[in-house]
């Protein structure tokens, strides 16, 4: 019984206890409350430095770091905490250029925060081209440049030497290069200036030279002219050879060479022009060819006079320029002009092939200048037959007889001579040399001289009896008959 006295005082004190502690509870349950719902915590990483750091390839990356800030309104100041450790996460160190992240992140508790920055990695230097030096024995003057060798490293790309454009001009090297970034490097060295430049031909009247057999005996020119050296011409090598008398195309060639052997080689193409051979037309019946060589003189116009006074004509092989108005008159009475000789001096025209062409030439430019004939009939002083050309040069007559066919020439001879250059001193031993002659001949070529008096004095009587027995008087012409003989040098 006693005990049960106790027992209602024990029950009171154990109530207190459980009231105590439930009010305890509450009050914790009231400030965390206040603490962690009323009080506004926030957490937030903040980088210290830059946002965006550039880095150049090859430096080492330092972290700049980063703190944490925690926030809270009531019972913290705000600011860094360090004692909030920050996770840092990056994939810098692996060097790769372009752009890289850092992530820092922090945690207390439940909240979390996280922030980056960016790391650019970047190339920016440029390669270095590294020239090996010359021995000086490859910088002599005028030799050909020998490359000492060079190398190109770049700090990202290594060895870029193969990448290296080289380029060598007069008197200078080039190397220059771009690493994988664009970076630029150049590098030059001088070098001895080496001509390589041959020197230049020219030739006067062109590559292909063409010219009617006779008419040019000598090389139109030539020139050369070196970049260096100035004028070469007198350096030409010439080798060759034209035969100007015979129709065809011969090439010859030029060479020079330059003070460090640059050559040059030209070739020219002559080409000596043949004139086609023209067929003789004999004329009917019975035929008189008058010629009159080395005139015109003091009697060509009594002559004239005789040959109008008949009606007759013939031909006249002129020399020199020294009576053109008798040339004239010569051409105007329709009578036959053809070429003898500029001088009718044998040596000066058979001692060269060369010689005689020249005054053939120059004696169909005087006609042609005085009379506006350009005249293709000839006769050879002395004739084809001749044998004086034999003292100036042997063999020359066979050779002219030829060329100047070629050359589109027609050489006549005669078949009647008056004698009148020989013992018929008298016209009356040259009308009875010529009419014995005619005598012999349907078609005669009659040679006389109207240099001489006693020539031109005959002719009259000649034409006479030739008219008085139906002989025909007519002037040469390029396919009259020819009389030749035969060539005895
Ligand atoms: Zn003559």
């Amino acid at each position: 019984m006693e005990e049960n006295l106790f027992q209602p005082i024990r029950k009171r004190r154990i109530w207190r206890w459980v009231i105590a502690l439930l009010l305890l509870a509450a009050a914790a349950a009231a400030a965390w409350v206040v603490v962690f719902r009323v009080n506004q915590f926030s957490l937030t990483v903040v980088p210290a430095g830059p946002s965006e750091v550039i880095l150049e390839y090859g430096e080492t990356y330092t972290d700049p770091g980063a703190g944490a800030v925690l926030r809270g309104s009531l019972f913290w100041r705000e600011g860094l905490d360090p004692r909030i450790p920050i996770h840092v996460e990056a994939d810098v160190e692996d060097g790769r250029l372009g752009k890289h992240t850092v992530t820092y992140s922090a945690q207390l508790r439940s909240l979390r925060a996280s922030a980056s920055r960016l790391v650019r990695v970047v190339d920016t230097q440029c390669p270095v081209i590294t020239l090996t030096p010359d021995d000086p024995e490859n910088l002599l003057p005028g030799k050909l440049y020998e490359e000492a060798g060079y190398t190109a490293t770049d700090n990202f790309d290594g060895d870029i030497t193969d990448r290296v454009v080289r380029v060598e001009t007069e008197g200078l090297v080039t190397y220059s290069v771009l690493d994988s970034s664009g970076n630029p490097a150049y590098a030059e060295r001088k070098i001895p200036v080496v001509d390589r430049t041959p020197p230049v031909i020219t030739l006067n009247g062109g590559a292909d030279y063409s010219f009617l057999l006779g008419s040019c005996f000598d090389d139109p020119g030539y020139s050369a002219e070196d970049n260096m050296d100035g004028d070469l011409t007198d350096a030409v090598e010439v080798t060759g050879v034209v035969d100007w008398l015979t129709p065809g195309t011969y090439p010859v060639t030029y060479t020079v060479r330059d003070a460090v052997g640059n050559e040059s080689i030209v070739t020219r193409n002559f080409t000596v022009r043949g004139a086609p051979r023209q067929d003789t037309v004999t004329p009917n019946g019975q035929v008189i060819y008058l010629t009159f060589d080395d005139g015109p003189g003091p009697y060509t116009h009594a002559l004239l006079r005789v040959l109008k006074k008949y009606g007759v004509k013939a031909t006249f092989f002129v020399v020199g320029d020294e009576n053109p108005e008798l040339l004239r008159e010569i051409v105007d009475d329709g009578h036959s002009i053809g070429i003898h000789t500029t001088c009718h001096d044998y040596q000066k025209i058979y001692s060269d092939p060369q010689d005689y062409f020249r005054d053939l030439y120059a004696m169909q430019d005087i006609i042609r200048r005085e009379t506006g004939v350009e005249t293709w009939l000839m006769r050879f002083p002395g004739g084809s037959s001749n044998t004086v050309s034999r003292r100036f040069s042997k063999g020359i007559m066979s050779t002219l007889t030829r060329a100047v066919e070629d050359a589109g020439f027609r050489y006549f001879d005669w078949n009647v001579d008056s004698d009148d250059a020989g013992s018929a001193r008298t016209a009356k031993q040259v009308r009875e040399n010529v009419i014995e002659g005619l005598k012999n001949h349907r078609v005669s070529v009659v040679l006389q001289h109207d240099i001489h008096d006693y020539s031109v004095d005959a002719v009259e009587d000649i034409i006479l009896w030739a008219q008085d027995r139906g002989y025909q008087f007519l002037p040469l012409e390029s396919d009259s008959p020819t009389a030749h003989h035969s060539v005895n040098n």
